[in-house]
Order: structure tokens, then C-alpha cells, then sequence
């Protein structure tokens, strides 16, 4: 078979259509056990080329038989849906693959992301000195910005007198911060998790008592991973509160907005991060609540040399062009780096920054709605507070941890399940923009349809 880039578009159209067809009649893959994969599918690689009619078949049934994680059923995840101005863009970027070093290799597309950037600083009230990028992932995102906080602290205090670096998070922040503490020499050992509030949030207090412990044992306090809407919970922790104390021990404050960042963009609710002007770092994932494909991820960094003094090295194979102003690969972790910021700006172009804040508007509109059924009917216990994008509540006294896996396997709804304190529950999730009111009744509808069919086959608590 020929390597040809029209018929292989063409062959992706008609790949395409079918699948999005398919989608809407199946908005749930059938179940296949992962043993089973190779009898279902001819995933098998060959010495011999295929022919062009087998080839399809095989794409076919590939994507037919792949987890619709778009679909109007998928609630298992913090992303869903996708908008297709952010999917057009992403697939330009495919096509134009530069890579986001210097403006050499991107040229125009390094004024994309900088735009972008910019226009998030002034959303967050940083001034002209802040800098940003975009990292692999949320992940990521907080590794860098713990390795800034690092290198800062080590250039100022650490230099002659090596003291053993603190950082603190919220019990309920992302398993990522425990394993970039190892990346990043820190050590797992070194990471406090501050107890929250009854709502998720980091308990002011209880972190101050473990700031002034930690300074008794002569220990240096350094970094703060304060969580813009936690993984299960989807709390926000009270930036304004925390701030003060991060300014007095010298710490720097990053904050974690992977899964709730983006509620800068709506008048309504960037209350919910108040005060994050103070924050020395802030990231987050357009992949979650805007739609964007995987992965659309921003860190921005209120002083540009931090990044550039943790990521910059000198490389005189590549940087043959321009400052590091346009040579973005100077402030940014990886070298080829995929260029992630055209699927947002793509979309961002055509919708506008009102656009972007209707679709998070829309989507606690529907947290609200879902928080109002399930409050509302006696059958239900609900473990989650007002604005949250994270719906967490129990049906009946099912188990919810095989309630969710039984209605996956039978291809019904994709739903995970969570965990705050003694507390497990089944946790709904309202990152798709593209959902109505509609499709969360339907998601009742046949989450109590199937309790009620097989009642005596599910577990209970
Ligand atoms: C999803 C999430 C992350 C990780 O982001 P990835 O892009 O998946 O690496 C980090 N923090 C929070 C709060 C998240 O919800």
C-alpha cells in the first residue's frame, strides 16, 4: 500500500463519519475483557504489507470496538465531549507538526501560544514579567512548577546551610505531587498532606501547625500545592486564606487548577479562585472542562525567570535563531514539544472568551441540576457541596464500586467511582459542555433502571 497523505484523509473521513455515527446509536463500546482482545480485534503485527480492503475492514472494527470517551454516556473521566473547533485545530497542528522549540521550527504558531498565554495572565491579574508554557499534562504542569519553587529556594536560603525541603498539599491533591517529589529529589517523605475541611479544602490551621512543626525541626517550608477543584470532591481550596501564610514562611504557592482552573474565564464562578493573583503558579487543562482533545494543558508562572532559570540550557544545535522570548523550548521542559496551543486557540478564535466562559457556566449548570435530582429524591445520599463540577452520591444502598463496574460491562454508562474520608460513592462528573439536561436525566434513568432489573446482583453496603 501506498504512503499517500489525500487517500489516508480520505480514508479518515469516511473512518470518521462512521465512527461519529456509530457513537450517537452506541454511545457505549461493547465490554471486551482484556484477554479477549485478540480474538476480537486483529491487533497482530505482520511481516507482510496488507491489502488496501483489509486494511479498512481492520480500522473499522478497531474503532467501532474503542471506548466512545466523547459519547453522551461517558461521565468516567475529568473530560468528555469535545468541540469541534479545538478538534479542527488539533488536527492542523498534526499536519503542520512543527515542534514548539524556536520560532525557527514553528514560526507563527509560537505567537499562538504566546497570545494565549498572555490573555490568561491578564485573566489572573499577573503583569508583563509572568511567563508560561504548555506542559504534557496537569502532571506535569505541577512537576515544573515544584521544580521552580526548588531551585528558587535552594538559590536564596539552601546554598551553605542545607536544610531538608518541605512541601505541603491537601490530603485530597493529586497522586501526581507524590511522585514529582521524587522526581524532583524532594523526596516522597518530604511531602505534608494537610487535612481538610468537612468540604475538601485545605484546613488553614492544620497547615500553619505543620508549617511551625516543621520549622521546629529544622526544616525549610517551601512550596504549597493548593487544588483549584480536587480530583473526587472537586473543592477549591481558599486561596485568599492561604496566601498570607505562604507570603510570611517565604513558600511558594502553586496552584493546581487542572480540573477546575478554568473557571477564570466566567464572571460567575472565578470566585471560586479568588485571591489568585497571590499564587506564583497556576495550571489547567483545557483537555477537562473545555473540550479540547488531550492533552491542552497550561502552566503560567508569575515571574518568567523562575521558568527560565529551571529550564533553560544552552544548546547551540538548536537555538540558532532569535531570543528566548520566540525560542519557547527555553522555558519549557520538553525539547520537540507538540504544539498544544493551536486546538485552544482555534477554538478560542471562533467562540470568543464569552464562549469559553458560557461553556463552564453550562456545565455547573448542569452539576446543579444533578445535584438538585439527587438531593431532592430519598432514594439518594449525596456527599458533594454546591458548586462542584463533581457530582458524588449513592443509590439506594448499592455497592458503588460494583454498580459502576457491572454497568460498564454491560456496555450501559461509563461512571467511576470515588473516595472522601470513610465515604466511597459513585462520582458523576459534568466536563462534557456539549451535554444537556436531558442526557444527565438519561444517565438516571438507566443507572436506576438496571438497580431495579437486577436488584439481587449487585452488591450492598
Ligand atoms: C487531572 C488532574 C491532574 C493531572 O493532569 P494530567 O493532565 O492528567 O496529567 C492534576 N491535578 C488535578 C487536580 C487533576 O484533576
Amino acid at each position: 500500500m501506498l504512503n499517500n497523505i489525500k487517500d489516508d484523509l480520505q480514508l479518515f473521513d469516511e473512518l470518521v463519519t462512521l465512527f461519529l455515527e456509530d457513537e450517537i446509536q452506541n454511545p457505549v463500546a461493547e465490554y471486551i475483557n482484556p484477554k479477549d482482545v485478540n480474538k476480537v480485534l486483529d491487533i497482530t503485527l505482520q511481516e507482510s504489507a496488507i491489502s488496501k480492503v483489509e486494511y479498512k475492514k481492520i480500522l473499522k472494527k478497531l474503532l467501532l470496538k474503542s471506548t466512545k470517551s466523547s459519547s453522551k454516556l461517558f461521565f468516567n473521566q475529568l473530560f468528555g465531549g469535545r468541540h469541534s473547533k479545538a478538534v479542527l485545530g488539533d488536527l492542523l497542528a498534526v499536519i503542520l507538526n512543527n515542534s514548539m522549540a524556536t520560532y525557527k521550527i514553528a514560526g507563527p504558531q509560537v505567537s499562538i501560544e504566546k497570545e494565549i498565554l498572555s490573555k490568561i495572565y491578564s485573566l489572573i491579574g499577573y503583569n508583563n514579567k509572568a511567563g508560561g508554557t504548555f506542559p504534557t499534562g496537569g502532571s506535569m504542569s505541577n512537576f515544573m512548577s515544584l521544580v521552580m519553587a526548588r531551585d528558587k529556594v535552594n538559590a536564596i536560603y539552601n546554598k551553605s546551610n542545607k536544610k531538608r525541603l518541605i512541601a505541603y498539599s491537601s490530603e485530597n491533591s493529586h497522586y501526581s505531587i507524590s511522585k514529582n517529589a521524587s522526581f524532583s529529589g524532594i523526596g516522597k517523605e518530604n511531602v505534608r498532606y494537610i487535612k481538610s475541611d468537612q468540604y475538601g479544602r485545605i484546613c488553614k490551621d492544620n497547615f500553619e501547625n505543620q508549617i511551625n512543626d516543621d520549622i521546629s525541626n529544622g526544616f525549610l517550608p517551601f512550596y504549597l500545592n493548593a487544588t483549584a477543584g480536587t480530583t473526587v470532591l472537586c473543592a477549591f481550596d481558599n486561596i485568599e486564606e492561604l496566601a498570607p501564610i505562604c507570603r510570611k514562611h517565604d513558600i511558594w504557592m502553586h496552584l493546581d487548577g487542572a480540573f477546575g482552573g478554568a473557571v477564570i474565564f466566567s464572571e460567575k464562578y472565578k470566585y471560586l479562585v479568588k485571591g489568585i493573583n497571590f499564587t506564583d503558579s497556576f495550571c489547567f487543562n483545557a483537555h477537562k472542562t473545555l473540550g479540547a482533545p488531550i492533552s491542552t494543558s497550561l502552566l503560567v508562572v508569575k515571574d518568567k525567570n523562575d521558568l527560565y532559570n529551571s529550564f533553560n540550557n544552552s544548546a547551540s544545535y538548536l537555538y540558532q535563531t532569535h531570543d528566548s522570548d520566540f525560542n519557547l523550548g527555553q522555558t519549557s521542559f520538553e525539547c520537540g514539544r507538540r504544539n498544544n496551543a493551536l486546538k485552544l486557540w482555534t477554538m478560542w478564535k471562533a467562540i470568543g472568551s464569552n464562549g469559553i466562559a458560557n461553556i463552564i457556566n453550562h456545565e455547573f449548570k448542569l452539576a446543579n441540576f444533578a445535584r438538585n435530582y439527587v438531593v431532592n429524591n430519598p432514594h439518594y445520599k449525596v456527599f458533594s457541596f454546591e458548586n462542584s463540577l463533581a457530582i458524588c452520591f449513592n443509590y439506594k444502598n448499592f455497592d458503588p464500586e460494583d454498580l459502576c463496574t457491572k454497568l460498564y460491562e454491560n456496555n450501559l454508562l461509563m461512571v467511576g467511582f470515588g473516595q472522601f474520608h470513610a465515604n466511597k460513592f459513585i462520582r458523576l462528573v459534568t466536563v462534557n459542555g456539549e451535554n444537556s439536561t436531558d442526557n444527565l436525566s438519561n444517565f438516571f434513568q438507566i443507572l436506576e433502571e438496571y438497580c431495579e432489573r437486577n436488584e439481587a446482583n449487585i452488591k450492598k453496603v
